[in-house]
């Protein structure tokens, strides 16, 4: 099977995807030209021989994750995580070395104060972006027991961005009191420190960043990002400051997400709202 790329504006290049399981059969993307080529050739007539050849390799690949906790873990807890890769075109510095930052820096913080309420549970996820592989590896060998006791989790991908917004997105299915009682502190964080913010529902379970491992499993989930590929609009220009008409991320998954495509006063400002909201649930 050889998949082409759409065609369509920013859609030519080598088209890439994952397979959620194996396939009997095998599958290679390509760019739209090699597509159209391949196409026409098989037009001119019928019994036409066409020869692709490619230069691939199959084969496993080990990653990990790296978990931190603060307090015991008894008891309901939230789990606050990032992922720890990039895609493999870059260095991945706004996709998602800005939210493992964030994370890090907000544990670092909250390592400071004593450990009275809510237990919090750091993780920063390998191979997010080979179809999300270690946010569900974590959830499918945890107990059962535990994997009720999770009341929150809350995602940070993408947090740096020059051309940011500042998204809070839930699971629209999935709200509970404690979800309320966060993207209030959340939103009141925000507010404190003069920063608009823009609320968001999830388009779909199915897909998305780790948030979507746990959403797939019930469980009520909160994300903080700046944008990702999509276009910001004349409203959120407004509303944030930077270029309408132009995608947030012009960087997205390509060789240019270095330190570069990282603002760090917008890396702050979620880092410090993040902080606000676990504190906040760590005291209590
Ligand atoms: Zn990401």
């Amino acid at each position: 099977m050889i998949i082409m790329n759409q065609g369509t504006d920013g859609q030519t290049g080598a088209f890439s995807g994952s397979l959620a399981a194996a396939a009997a059969i095998p599958v290679i993307g390509v760019t739209t030209e090699v597509g159209r080529r391949l196409a026409a050739a098989t037009r001119e007539a019928s019994g036409t021989e066409v020869h692709l050849k490619s230069e691939a390799e199959i084969g496993t690949r080990s990653t990990r994750n790296v978990i931190a906790e603060r307090g015991t873990m008894s008891g309901s807890f939230v789990i606050v995580g990032a992922h720890l890769d990039s895609v493999s075109e870059g260095s991945g510095m706004n996709d998602n070395a800005s939210g493992s930052a964030a994370v890090l820096e907000a544990a670092l913080r909250l390592a400071r104060e004593l450990a009275t309420g809510m237990p919090i549970r750091f993780a920063f996820w390998g191979a997010e972006e080979r179809g999300l592989l270690g946010s569900r590896h974590h959830l499918s060998t945890i107990p059962e027991d535990e994997h009720r006791r999770i009341g929150l989790y809350i995602n940070l991908d993408m947090v740096g961005l020059p051309n940011f917004g500042r998204f809070i997105q839930l699971t629209p299915e999935n709200k509970s009191e404690l979800v309320a009682s966060t993207v209030a502190s959340l939103n009141r964080s925000f507010a404190q420190h003069g920063l608009p913010v823009e609320e968001r529902t999830r388009r779909s379970r199915g897909f998305g960043s780790d948030d979507a491992s746990f959403a797939a499993r019930d469980i009520p989930t909160v994300s903080l990002f700046t944008g990702a590929g999509g276009t910001k609009s004349e409203a959120q220009a407004q509303r944030f400051g930077g270029s309408a008409g132009q995608p947030f991320d012009s960087c997205y998954h390509k060789a240019c997400d270095t330190l570069a495509n990282v603002y760090g006063q917008v890396l702050e400002q979620i880092t410090d709202v993040l902080t606000d909201a676990v504190n906040e649930l760590a005291s209590h």
